[in-house]
């Protein structure tokens, strides 16, 4: 009986051990449940040879969204493969579309011009635009710290990471493959001043 006892503490002990190593590397404090998730990474592939003059500000997007998530990994699409998102460069208005887009699904950021024009920062818009792919919608009014504000921070904000809230919103939107068993929303959302 005794050995029970001490079995299950010595168990105890490993799980907390267990639990508490992942946690160590986490922004926020993760549950066991979110601990779990950790290892299963969701990639999107993207397309962005449609995208002339953005490349710079797609690839600093991207950074800034695979640095700041740990279940989704945005990665440039090999040419001829397949890829869920598709970015283009337009004349017109930034747009994209809302997911939080599936593996195998498909989404599309369209780099509009006239952002530009009006004097935003090219890599905000192209991190903002891909935020709505992996499921964030627009939260304007809003600060700079917030990436879902867009152009209501106004022209002198360039900050490309999603705050807190934004990063938490899109690892629920993936944890254990949620996006996969989620329909995406679909809905072209338009930034237009
Ligand atoms: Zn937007």
């Amino acid at each position: 009986m005794l050995h029970y006892i001490r079995l299950g503490i010595a168990s105890t002990a490993v799980a907390v051990a267990l639990t508490a190593a992942p946690a160590a590397n986490a922004l926020s404090a993760p549950d066991s449940a979110e601990a779990k998730n950790a290892s299963a990474v969701v990639t999107i592939r993207y397309d962005d040879s449609r995208a002339a003059g953005w490349e710079a500000a797609i690839a600093a997007g991207v950074a800034s969204w695979n640095s700041n998530v740990d279940n989704v990994k945005l990665v440039e699409a090999p040419p001829g493969t397949r890829a869920e998102i598709q970015i283009v460069a337009t004349s017109g208005w930034p747009q994209a579309t809302l997911g939080p887009v599936r593996p195998g699904g498909r989404a599309q950021v369209q780099l509009g011009q006239q952002a530009v024009t009006d004097g935003h920062d090219k890599t905000r818009i192209a991190a903002h635009e891909l935020g709505h792919n992996l499921g964030l919608p627009d939260t304007k009014p809003g600060p700079c710290s917030q990436l879902m504000s867009g152009s209501s921070a106004g022209t002198s904000c360039k900050n490309a990471v999603p705050d807190a809230a934004e990063q938490a919103r899109v690892e629920r939107a993936y944890a254990g493959g949620a996006a996969s068993r989620t329909p995406a929303d679909g809905r072209m959302l338009v930034d237009a001043r």
